[in-house]
């Protein structure tokens, strides 16, 4: 299918690009690595008279690991993602979520501040961001932001960003060496978006579930925290047996709707079982 026409734009700063953003206001669209957004444009979903490349922003392509944690440019591949051995201890979360994602080719150009603008329900990065409480920082004729992953995601393909605004970084927190965590997918093959994930991770304190965090990915219109299977775990006795009453309360609070790929009962009872292994695999850690 051909794309509607668009003048196109590889602004050199960050500056010329917000500018360009600015002075064409909601008509502009920025552009990474193009893999949501050209076929959004070929279905005719969007039709911006003006795409800004943000492939010359070399500035935006810095993975940094501090003690206050990691922050991932927008134009970070997931390639680069993989290729980085530090984020194996600095965010195993993080990690195991991107090796989820797509294919090689898929990898070798989707960006982080892509996923995060796209706002895909079912993309793994948004969920992990939300899962971790995440903060997003954005550009624009107004100046810096810095939004809550809680608060970014409004609705599928939906978020606070302005029209002029950039997704500059995402800065995750450090990561606790007592963390333990899960990460559990299904999709009806492998690179597929997930029809259902679960990431999981809790803090080990004296044995206890501290800190529970359980993010779901695909069963709603947006990445959400599961609270009501949070709570199951929250503060009572690391144990094999707790596994199933959690997964019970992540299946209960859900209500996904039917569409073309999977029925809302599936996805909710898919749900459960994601967090349950994902639980699982966090306390198989802790034991090691
Ligand atoms: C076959 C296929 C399989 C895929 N499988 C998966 C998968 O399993 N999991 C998954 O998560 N994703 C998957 N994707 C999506 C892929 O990861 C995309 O790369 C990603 O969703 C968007 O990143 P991008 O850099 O390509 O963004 P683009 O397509 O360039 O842009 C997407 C949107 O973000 C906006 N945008 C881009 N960068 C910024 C920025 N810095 N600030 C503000 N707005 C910006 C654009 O204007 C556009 O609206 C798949 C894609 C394909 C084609």
């Amino acid at each position: 299918m051909k794309l509607p026409p668009f003048d196109y734009a590889a602004p050199e700063t960050l500056g010329e690009a917000v500018a360009l953003l600015a002075a064409h206001p909601g008509e502009a669209k920025p552009i990474a690595g193009g893999q949501s957004l050209v076929p959004v444009l070929a279905f005719r979903l969007a039709a911006p008279t003006l795409l800004v490349d943000l492939r010359k922003l070399d500035e935006l392509r810095d993975i940094t690991i501090t003690d206050a944690g990691v922050a991932l440019g927008a134009m970070v591949r997931w390639r680069d993602i993989l290729n980085e051995p530090r984020l194996r201890q600095a965010h195993p979360l993080l990690v195991a979520a991107v090796e989820h994602i797509g294919h090689y080719q898929i990898r070798n150009r989707g960006t982080v501040g892509g996923s995060l603008a796209h706002a895909d329900p079912a993309a793994e990065l948004p969920g992990i961001a939300v899962s971790c409480e995440a903060q997003i920082v954005a550009l624009g004729s107004a100046g810096k932001r810095v939004i809550g992953a809680g608060d970014f995601f409004h609705a599928a393909l939906t978020t606070a960003l302005r029209p002029d605004e950039i997704v500059t970084e995402i800065r995750f927190p450090a990561w606790p060496r007592q963390r333990r965590y899960g990460f559990r997918e299904f999709a009806r093959r492998r690179g597929d978006f997930a029809l259902a994930a679960a990431a999981v991770s809790f803090d080990e304190v004296e044995r206890k579930y501290r800190d529970v965090r359980i993010g779901a990915i695909g069963v709603a219109d947006r990445p959400i925290r599961l609270t009501a299977a949070e709570r199951a775990l929250e503060g009572r006795a690391i144990d094999e047996t707790i596994a199933s009453n959690c997964a019970a309360a992540a299946a209960g609070e859900v209500d996904p709707a039917d569409d073309i790929h999977a029925r809302g009962a599936y996805r909710k009872t898919l749900i459960g079982v994601m967090v349950e292994r994902a639980l699982r695999d966090a306390m198989a850690r802790a034991i090691v």
